[in-house]
């Protein structure tokens, strides 16, 4: 290492604490910067030392190797922050903003196009990766741009708009390229009641945990639908509710979601994703991608998006 080491780093830090999973082996070199600064200096570091970086959110659609992670992770769930102009509907966010706090936040502002986002867990900035969606709503629909570094050249952000993002279902380019969203700005429609909107969001917050196992670890979703089937009644219908491997158990309240009872390992869950791939595979044909990003090594053949 030439460089000194920057403020915050940690090694040998357990992923499985900053995985809403639970699971997961330690990250080499681990740091959660408090300023953009603080997260300019430690990539820095990383590119100076030839070691790998990535930048993680909440951690709630990973799927992190028991071998754990070389080089650098970083969370930025403490750069959080957010301005909304009731006026004009614009949102100004830090990327390590909760987009469910963002999604209250702005139904009390009287601004609508978030109220779908209060029952994902994950951070603005991981909601720009991943365009996260629900009841219909997505990030796509509502994000403006975003401001990213090239973790090679971290003293140099720079601006994406919507229709450079490459917005699909559940994809953004930024899946590809290996850029790390620092703020998103979104435009939502000013005007609206408050009231009626802070109804609309705690309806759709209570209509997801009464029919989705918000009690146990997990990482939503596991499957991407192969529209215009949904992936859950698929799984369902083969009666695979309740398959386990280990800790790892396909949900018995949603089939969709793959649940840690407790001491689960990342390749046992890895196993599991693998065994009903291969079950609807073999019944219908159809090959289930996961939503889900896995990182770090795994044994397995399961297939990924
Ligand atoms: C109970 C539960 C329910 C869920 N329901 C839904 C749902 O309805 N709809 C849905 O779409 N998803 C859902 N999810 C999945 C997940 O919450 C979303 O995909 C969310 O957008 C992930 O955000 P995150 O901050 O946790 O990202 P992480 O899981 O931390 O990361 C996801 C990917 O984005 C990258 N990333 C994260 N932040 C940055 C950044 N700042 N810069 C660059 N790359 C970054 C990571 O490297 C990784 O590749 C659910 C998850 C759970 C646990």
């Amino acid at each position: 290492m030439n460089a000194p080491a920057p403020l915050g780093l940690r090694r040998a830090v357990a992923l499985a604490d900053y995985t809403t999973w639970r699971v997961g082996g330690a990250a080499q070199w681990f740091a959660e910067p408090d300023s953009l600064e603080q997260l300019q200096a430690l990539l820095a570091w990383a590119h100076g030392a030839s070691l790998p970086a990535r930048v993680i959110g909440a951690g709630s659609n990973l799927l992190v190797s028991d071998a754990g992670l070389e080089g650098l992770t970083l969370c930025n769930r403490r750069l959080q922050g957010a301005e909304l102009d009731a006026g004009s509907g614009v949102i100004e966010a830090q990327a390590g903003e909760p987009i469910p706090t963002l999604a209250r936040r702005a139904a009390r502002a009287g601004l609508s196009g978030l109220e779908w986002a209060v029952g994902i867990p994950g951070t603005v900035g991981g909601a720009a990766v991943m365009n996260a969606g629900a009841q219909g709503g997505c990030t796509a629909e509502v994000l403006e741009s975003v401001t990213v570094i090239d973790p090679r050249r971290p003293d140099h952000p720079f601006e994406l708009t919507n229709s450079e993002l490459d917005f699909a279902y559940r994809h953004s380019r930024l899946q590809q390229e290996e850029l790390v969203v620092l703020a998103a700005r979104f435009r939502l429609q000013a005007g609206h009641d408050p009231a009626e909107l802070s109804r609309r969001t705690s309806g759709n917050l209570h209509s997801r945990t009464s029919t989705q196992p918000y009690q146990q670890p997990s990482c939503g979703s596991v499957f991407r639908n192969p529209e215009p089937q949904k992936a859950g009644q698929l799984i369902e219908a083969l009666g695979l509710k309740g398959l386990s491997i280990g800790g790892a158990q396909v949900s018995p309240i949603h089939a969709n979601f793959i649940v840690n009872t407790g001491g689960a390992t990342a390749s046992e869950i890895d196993q599991l994703i693998s065994a009903v791939q291969e079950r609807v595979q073999a019944a219908h044909g159809l090959a289930l991608h996961t939503e889900v990003k896995r990182l770090g090594p795994f044994e397995g053949l399961a297939l990924a998006a």
